[in-house]
């Protein structure tokens, strides 16, 4: 059996490049240097979204950066 894994979206187009998200879980977040926005480590392009599927061990971190989100555009969904 493979390591439980839960989902983070991001609606990337509306990331203010506040860098909340990169304090708080720093291997899934990365600041841009190009456009300044967030990029999730990983994540691949959805609509208009960007999605990865992530080691449960990183969760809490993540549910952490979903809530100091100033655009509450990350989030995390735990039935995959
Ligand atoms: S916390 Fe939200 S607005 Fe701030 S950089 Fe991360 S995704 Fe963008």
């Amino acid at each position: 059996m493979g390591t439980k894994k839960f989902k983070i979206s991001h609606k990337r187009n509306d990331c203010i490049g506040c860098g909340s998200c990169a304090i708080y879980a720093k291997r899934q977040w990365q600041m841009n240097k190009d456009d300044g926005k967030a990029d999730l480590i990983g994540g691949k392009k959805k609509g208009d979204f960007i999605v990865s599927e992530v080691d449960i061990d990183e969760l809490e971190n993540n549910k952490e950066a979903a809530k100091a989100c100033p655009m509450q555009i990350i989030k995390i969904d735990k039935n995959i």
